[in-house]
């Protein structure tokens, strides 16, 4: 009995390897770039004028996946003290500083922050950069706050690789206890699970033994939701894996090559919307034709469509375009 009291207190705070914790932020990692990939494509597909509010989810890709693993991870927080993506690789969080069972609120909403909120905030700001340098960079010129803001973001995403660096030595050398200064400022650690979440056979037996049908809706809908969750990321997991292809075929979202378009005339040196000479050439990268960054950003806020091709695009396919002086 007490030999038996030593192995499940030692499964219980056992530390997960580096080579876990990497799997599983790997894992975690895929995420978004894949959701940003279904994204692109459902709205490719949604046709023009029709689904309004589908439309509205696909076409704010970063804030619906913000809503959707805020959901999620706050699930998983509460259900099995982990983020969706540590709890697949069944590990759980602990309290460092507190003896408690479950983690605290205030461990909770810190763990929030750090899977949602920070990451969602880098991509803001990468896509704020992008957007400043990209629109400001008239003659190939940034302006100071373009280059300020660069620079910003280039010591703010150094410091958090270092910061990141730092954690994974010292808790490979046995110093820290965890692998990440989110864990750290949440002030919890990564531990195994020493129990697995009932499995489908649970559930059945459950429901066989269990006279009192009322009792069975909490393990049913707890079942029920973390497996849409798990299968809803695998699908994206997928989707991600399909998409890295070599091949062109094989792309989930490659878009048609656009026919030849008689409008365009080569000897045309003007914007097809203003049809004046450009203010900082871009090119959408869908269908080729070059555009004024002003001119095709304000078409991309009312139709998201290339007003020649009629292609879909997003903020990701323009091109800024620096022709060479001859
Ligand atoms: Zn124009």
């Amino acid at each position: 009995m007490a030999e038996n009291a030593v192995y499940i207190s030692s499964i219980e705070h056992s530390k997960p390897t580096i080579f876990e914790i990497w799997a599983e932020e790997s894992f975690m990692a895929t995420l978004q770039p894949a959701y940003q990939l279904l994204s692109d494509f459902i709205s490719s597909k949604l046709p023009q004028g029709k689904c309004r509010p589908l439309k509205l989810i696909f076409e704010w890709p970063d804030e619906s996946f913000l809503i959707f693993n805020i959901i999620m991870q706050s699930t998983y927080l509460d259900w099995f003290s982990a983020s969706f993506s540590e709890s697949f690789y069944g590990l759980k969080r602990v309290n460092v500083a507190s003896t408690a069972e479950r983690l605290t609120t205030r461990a909770k909403i810190l763990s929030l922050i750090g899977l949602v909120g920070a990451p969602y905030i880098m991509i803001k700001f990468k896509s704020m950069v992008d957007n400043y340098v990209f629109s400001s960079s008239n003659e190939g010129q940034v302006n100071a706050t373009g280059l300020k803001l660069l620079q910003g973001y280039k010591v703010m995403s150094s410091a958090l690789r270092l910061m990141k660096l730092y954690h994974y030595v010292s808790y490979l050398s046995g110093h820290g206890s965890q692998h990440s200064i989110f864990h750290r400022l949440a002030g919890v650690q990564l531990v195994h699970q020493n129990q697995p979440p009932p499995s489908w056979a649970d559930i059945s037996t459950l429901i066989k033994l269990e006279p009192n049908r009322s009792k069975l809706i909490a393990p049913l809908t707890f079942k029920i939701v973390s497996q849409l969750f798990e299968l809803g990321a695998f699908s994206l997991q997928f989707i991600n894996w399909w998409n890295s292809m070599d091949s062109e075929v094989f792309k989930f979202n490659r878009t048609p090559i656009p026919e030849p378009i008689d409008s365009i005339k080569t000897g045309d040196l003007v914007c097809p919307i203003c049809r004046n000479s450009w203010r900082v050439e871009v090119v959408l990268s869908t269908s080729g034709i070059v555009y004024c960054y002003s001119c095709i950003t304000k078409v991309l806020n009312e139709t998201g469509r290339c007003p020649v091709t009629d292609l879909p695009f997003s903020m990701n396919d323009l091109i800024r375009l620096y022709p060479a002086a001859c």
